[in-house]
């Protein structure tokens, strides 16, 4: 066979990369199969309820114009306002802010919260920008959403590469452009802003925080102790690093950590308020960390531990590597993580999985609680917020764990299936205007 034809062929083999949309919609499917979800109600919540698109112009610092284009896709309002956050990436496109928003709509249902789901960013690589142009790109964004977003309408959060800084230009920008009347009191149109700009003391930690608890709690179930625990980490950013920190406290070793900039791995521990640190002189990068070994990129998911958190971005554990995992336990951090075809691999080898609108969900319900701190014109503090985290998160986990034991079906699917019904018995309750 000449090369031309062996390369051909390779090629053919290729199926074209599946998108996010088809990762979540299957995943929707099997948990609407599941609870024989009404047909009606089923053609409802397949599609998104409205999709904004805008194209903006900002002013570069060197005085050239440049267009960007923003999404914010809000898939379903049954239950409450549209929730989700913005991430300004790359991959940012139409597939990637509806199944994300879709995602959001489980999130919220499953949490017990009153919100929809939305979800939304910019395609954008914001390493390449300065700080000023990432503030007039924010602003102008913001509107160019207008009345798209609002704090009982649509009220984004952070997500992948924004953070309370972005949040507060949102807010500023949001409450600048209402009449004068109406300012201080949309504070509540974003969350995740900075502690004192109106956010919640707590709230940069409360994803990674949920992501920790999901794992405790899945030990306690399982009498097991994290002490000695080996864990690994994709994404060492804020979900990722708080993930960490507690898991620290409770005796568990971090032995390996991928960015986009590198993989290391250390068995015998990776400190992680040492490598926080590392980060903050090094561009926020862990790559070179000196008290670790560097490995490849391809082979990180196969590195020995058993627990494995996924904490960047959708899509990075399939079947191309699923086979390989050693770990035991899979917390999802990021939001579509795992795809289908590479769930069906671990479930069949034996790996639980505690799936993203469960694991990462702390993360939206510290943005409930900046909220109605907001709205009541409230200040919580720290560890009232930490403990009603906990007893959120624990309820939800708890009713996820026992629905899955009782149904004999995994994790996943037990948490679509009781966030799906709430809304369902919503729709059914009120019907159908007009
Ligand atoms: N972006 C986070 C998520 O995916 C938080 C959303 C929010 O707080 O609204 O859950």
């Amino acid at each position: 066979m000449s090369t031309l034809t062996a390369e051909l062929k390779e090629k053919a083999k290729k199926v074209p990369q599946r998108g996010m949309m088809d990762n979540v919609m299957e995943q929707f499917e099997s948990a609407a199969n599941q609870i024989n979800l009404h047909p009606n109600i089923k053609k409802i919540l397949s599609i998104t309820n409205n999709e904004i698109i805008v194209n903006f112009p900002v002013k570069m610092d060197n005085g050239d114009v440049e267009i960007f284009t923003g999404y914010r896709v809000q898939h379903n309002n049954a239950l409450g306002p549209y929730k989700g956050g913005l991430r300004y990436h790359p991959t940012v496109d139409i597939d990637a802010a509806r199944a994300l928003a879709m995602w959001m709509t489980w999130k919220t249902s499953l949490a017990g919260l009153p919100y929809g789901g939305g979800k939304g960013g910019i395609k954008i690589d914001p390493s390449k920008y300065s700080k000023t142009e990432l503030e007039r790109i924010t602003r102008r964004f913001t509107f160019a959403l207008a009345d798209n977003i609002g704090p009982e309408h649509d009220i984004p959060a952070p997500d992948v590469n924004t953070n309370s800084q972005t949040m507060a230009w949102m807010a500023d920008t949001y409450m600048s452009t209402r009449p004068p009347a109406e300012r201080t009191a949309n504070q509540h149109v974003v969350t995740g802003k900075p502690a004192g700009s109106g956010g919640l003391e707590g709230r940069d930690r409360a994803t990674g925080y949920g992501v920790y608890l999901s794992i405790k709690f899945w030990a306690e179930k399982n009498n097991q102790s994290l002490e000695g625990k080996k864990y690994i980490v994709q994404g060492f950013g804020n979900v990722g690093y708080w993930a960490a920190h507690f898991l620290e406290k409770d005796g568990a070793i971090l032995v390996g950590v991928q960015d986009a900039f590198g993989s290391i791995e250390n068995q015998k521990g990776i400190d992680v308020e040492g490598l926080f640190n590392y980060m903050q002189v090094n561009d926020g990068s862990i790559a070179d960390f000196p008290k670790a070994k560097e490995v490849k990129k391809e082979t990180f998911f196969a590195l020995e531990c058993d627990i494995c958190i996924p904490a960047a971005l959708g899509n990075q554990i399939t079947k191309e590597n699923a086979l390989s995992i050693k770990a035991k336990l899979i917390a999802e951090g990021a939001n579509g993580p795992t795809n289908v075809e590479g769930e069906k691999i671990l479930t069949e080898r034996g790996v639980t999985i505690i799936p993203d609108i469960l694991c990462n969900s702390g993360g939206v319900v510290g943005s409930y609680f900046e909220w109605l701190q907001n709205r009541n014109g409230e200040l919580w503090q720290l560890d009232e917020v930490m403990a009603k985290l906990d007893k959120k998160l624990k309820e939800s986990f708890n009713k996820v764990y026992d629905y899955a034991k009782a149904e004999g079906i995994d994790m996943r699917t037990a948490a679509f299936s009781i966030a799906i019904k709430r809304i369902e018995k919503a729709y059914i309750e009120r019907g159908i205007f007009p």
